[in-house]
């Protein structure tokens, strides 16, 4: 199970339910652990890795371990009944197309594709759509490589899954640099590329160089960023796997075309950091002049303690990463099993910020990657004898409405933006008139990771 190469090092090797059986770990698991594994994940994409399963997870706290938690199918995310469904036709050996029928109905529950996911903030070049390049906030640009769309092990909370679970109509990527190069020269005002996924690192370095270097001679573009869970979950890409110093020295590149690299890390845990391959990433990333900014969403099972925030900013400052996002988390596919109320976000946010240093004060959270914008959460406060959540929007469909704090009415059930009232009528201009909750499946991303 375990691929190493001729100089030692680990190779990468994905752990799907089809192998997921031959670990060494998956004999300790429990029975009703191992069903959960196999029931749920016909229906979520599974995916860990031999590194995960071997340096990140602690076998001894499973169940609970936050890793484990992460990457593993639970069996809480499905509904009682969709499990129970699964779980018999599993039993009774029925056919894979009978399996797979009963899995995209539970998954459309999960998950509908309404009308309208897709269609904003795609833009235009003439009268072409560009499908894989998303534009909602005026500087930055979002670019979606179709060959970076999927990831090095899935994250359970993910609402990403529908591009992972072979369902190709939902899909969203494009293989036109050649457009992208086209729009941004249509559009001056924008600075910033975000390159994200999936996880743009799951490519070859000469492919990324092919999707990066066009990029370069654009003059209008002051910072690339690349948002990856890898230096998490496979820090080998930037180490030991044979092309890491080619892509470390495509960032160089970037550096010196006088452009800022930022490599946007989706880090949700101290144990992330913890191994000795994790921080040898960040050096070497480092060493290249490029910037790591941290930011994930806060996941319950997974990450909902001020410690352990606390703990991971602090890690990540001591090896030079900028805190820069915590995330609220959006609906995803096991929606009930990982949501936490906003009022407790922030509880979890202002517990972690007060433990560290001002260098790690340049964490904001937690936001809401809203369908109007990033918003963010300052708190509660009494305003004129009534409890009130304090807002701001950090970006903005309206960039007139950036930075203006605003009131909602408190609501200690809250679990999204589209659950506020504004508390007055002075507020009612940061809500929109219609909510798009399910357009944000794909607006707002969590990790910009
Ligand atoms: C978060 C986000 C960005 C980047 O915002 P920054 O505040 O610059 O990090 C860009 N586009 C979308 C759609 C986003 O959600
Ligand atoms: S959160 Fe990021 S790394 Fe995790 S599965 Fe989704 S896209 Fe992949």
């Amino acid at each position: 199970m375990i691929r190493i190469d001729s100089s030692g090092n680990l190779r990468y090797r994905a752990i799907t339910r089809a192998n997921v059986l031959r670990t060494p770990q998956w004999d300790d698991l429990c029975t009703e652990v191992r069903e959960a594994v196999e029931v749920v994940s016909t229906v979520l994409p599974f995916r860990t890795n031999q590194y995960i399963m071997a340096e990140l997870i602690d076998w001894s706290r499973v169940p609970d371990d936050p890793m484990f938690q992460l990457t593993f199918p639970q069996r809480e995310m499905l509904h009682e009944d969709d499990y129970a469904v699964m779980a018999s036709l599993i039993r009774r050996g029925a056919p894979r197309e009978v399996i797979e029928e009963e899995a995209n109905r539970i998954r459309y529950e999960l998950n509908p594709h309404p009308a309208g996911q897709l269609t904003h903030n795609v833009p235009r070049l003439g009268r072409k759509r560009l499908s894989g390049i998303q534009h909602k906030y005026r500087e930055t640009v979002l670019f979606f490589p179709s060959h970076g769309q999927t990831c090095h092990a899935y994250c359970t909370f993910c609402f990403r899954w529908a591009q992972f679970a072979g369902l190709d109509e939902l899909k969203f990527a494009t293989r036109e640099v050649d457009h992208l190069v086209a729009y941004l020269r249509q559009n001056p005002q924008v600075t910033d590329m975000l390159i994200t996924g999936g996880d743009p690192m799951v490519m070859k370095s000469s492919l990324l160089e092919q999707y990066i270097e066009p990029l370069l001679k654009l003059d209008q573009l002051l910072t690339i960023r690349i948002g990856t869970k890898a230096v998490a979950y496979w820090p080998h890409r930037f180490v030991t796997d044979p092309d890491a110093d080619d892509l470390l020295y495509l960032f160089e590149r970037v550096m010196d075309h006088g452009k800022q690299l930022a490599i946007m890390a989706h880090y949700c845990h101290p144990v992330e950091l913890s191994t000795d391959v994790a921080r040898e990433a960040v050096r070497r990333i480092r060493s290249t002049g490029a910037n790591i900014r941290m930011q994930s969403p806060v996941v319950k099972h997974v990450n909902d303690s001020a410690d352990i925030w606390a703990e991971m900013w602090r890690m990540g400052a001591r090896l030079g990463c900028i805190p820069y996002y915590m995330f609220v988390n959006r609906d995803t596919g096991a929606q009930d099993y990982f949501q936490i109320p906003l009022i407790r976000c922030w509880n979890i946010f202002q517990g972690a910020y007060r433990q560290v240093s001002g260098i790690a004060r340049t964490v904001r959270g937690p936001s809401m990657s809203a369908f109007p914008g990033k918003v963010h959460i300052l708190g509660t406060s009494n305003v004129g004898g009534e409890r009130a959540f304090v807002l701001q929007y950090l970006q903005a469909r309206r960039p007139e409405l950036v930075r203006r704090p605003f009131f909602a009415r408190f609501d200690p059930e809250a679990t999204w933006f589209d659950e506020l009232r504004p508390l007055t009528a002075a507020d009612r201009r940061f809500f929109p008139t219609i909510q798009h909750r399910p357009a944000s499946f794909i607006l707002g991303l969590p990790e910009e990771a």
